[in-house]
């Protein structure tokens, strides 16, 4: 059972101020899940969550986030800005960007950001452009297909991201050799995994890699980076992964590993954007309009302008009708936004309480990569955002987009 954070009650009040769609995230729950992420990983002295701000970039989640000990995992300009803006500066920003233009390895450096490479010819791009720091990392691709057990977890073989291991220990022996002194290690190899497998059998991977460069080179890493991938169960059939269980598998991998070969004061770093907000987030959106002809549709005042992933993906997202959470299923519909694109469709199929015109629709699970991916398509303008206080106001924190800003940068051809 899903259960949404908001009721029908309070969305009546809230849209009082603030008229649907909009998002809105709970304060309280974000943190409680932060500082259990933080507990999961207590027993590694310089353990850090690097908030992967493409998630929900949003200066107000960012700070709560910094608040609770999170630094930004960030991977362009504007990144870059808004984590600065917040105050989240020098090796608190992680900058792990990939096909990285020149300017932006010019701020991450003058930020103080530990830089991840992505690529061998990077360290000399990262020469040229404004030289090798002391602390660097670099993201590893081992290819093939990634497995945990005998289940296919994703394809890094055929992901554009990381280097092969023979690339990333040659960068680190010419890192070295142009001064760097700290060095970190970065990989992610499979997305919104549901099982807590994933770090600790990554945490291996990484952590041998880590004891082979010490031999081969004498190179000892400062940090190794997890990365993101840590999933959400959308559907409600499944169960959410285990903090503490995941942190305790890495922390056997590393006792196992690590500590034997005489690196034990390697620090674990986290860039977990997903799992640590998608829960904490939700779309609410109003029915408005009913149709009935092959199928039964309800239309709802959301568009996939405000949550790209049915529509990109096909992805599941949990809706529960507000007011009718007891109610019985029975109505098969088809949810809809207003694009001109036949996958403008939240659900298909879905079986739902019998809804009305007027009634409020709660969409789960859309505080990470959702109001992020947002876009303008048919002129279709981004919502609000909005936070649930730990008192339980309402505070927005994004106002929605008008069309102004739509046609803002048409300058000098318009003025509505
Ligand atoms: C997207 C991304 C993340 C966060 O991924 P989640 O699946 O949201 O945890 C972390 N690191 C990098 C480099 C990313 O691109």
């Amino acid at each position: 059972m899903k259960k949404a954070f908001v009721t029908k009650e309070m969305v009546e009040n809230i849209v009082k101020d603030f008229p649907t769609p909009f998002h809105i995230y709970d304060e309280k729950a974000i943190r409680e899940n932060a500082r259990k992420l933080k507990a999961a990983f207590s027993w590694n002295k310089g353990y850090k969550e690097y908030f992967a701000v493409k998630a929900t970039p949003n200066p107000t989640i960012l700070r709560i986030l910094h608040e609770e000990g999170c630094g930004t995992d960030c991977s362009s300009y504007a990144e870059l800005l808004m984590s600065e803006k917040v105050g989240i500066v020098g090796d608190e920003i992680m900058f792990s960007s990939n096909d990285t233009p020149a300017e932006e390895f010019v701020y991450a450096r003058k930020l103080g950001a530990t830089i991840n490479l992505d690529d061998y010819t990077h360290v000399q791009f990262l020469k040229d452009t404004c030289g090798i720091p002391e602390t660097i990392s670099c993201r590893y691709n081992p290819g093939g297909t990634f497995s945990i057990s005998t289940t296919i977890m994703d394809n890094p073989g055929d992901a554009k991201y990381g280097m092969t291991k023979e690339q990333l220990f040659k960068a680190y022996v010419e890192l070295k050799e142009a001064g760097a002194k700290r060095f970190g290690l970065h990989s992610f190899l499979a997305s919104n995994t549901v099982t807590n497998e994933y770090y600790p059998t990554l945490a291996k991977i990484l952590f041998e890699l880590a004891v082979e460069l010490k031999n081969e080179t004498g190179i000892e890493l400062s940090f190794i980076n997890l990365s993101g991938g840590i999933g959400i169960p959308y559907t409600p059939d499944k169960e959410p992964n285990d903090i503490m269980a995941i942190g305790e598998g890495v922390r056997k991998a590393f006792e196992e590993v690590l500590v034997p070969a005489g690196l034990g004061d390697l620090s674990i770093f986290t860039e977990l954007g997903r799992f640590m907000l998608a829960p904490y987030g939700h779309l609410v959106t109003k029915a408005i309009h009913e149709k009935h002809t092959h199928k039964e549709y309800i239309g709802v005042d959301a568009c996939a302008v405000n949550l790209m992933r049915p529509a990109m993906y096909g992805a599941y997202h949990h809706i529960t009708v507000l007011g009718k959470e007891n109610e019985p299923c029975d109505n098969m519909y088809d949810v809809t936004g207003s694009l001109c694109e036949n996958n403008d469709k939240f659900a298909i199929d879905r079986m739902l309480p019998k809804i009305d015109k007027g009634d409020y629709l709660v969409i789960h699970d859309t505080g990470a990569h959702g109001f992020a991916m947002g876009y303008n398509y048919n002129g279709k303008l981004k919502s609000a955002e909005l936070l649930l206080q730990e008192d339980g106001s309402v505070k927005m924190i994004r106002r929605a987009e008008t069309v102004d800003d739509y046609f803002a940068t048409l300058e000098g051809f318009w003025k509505v």
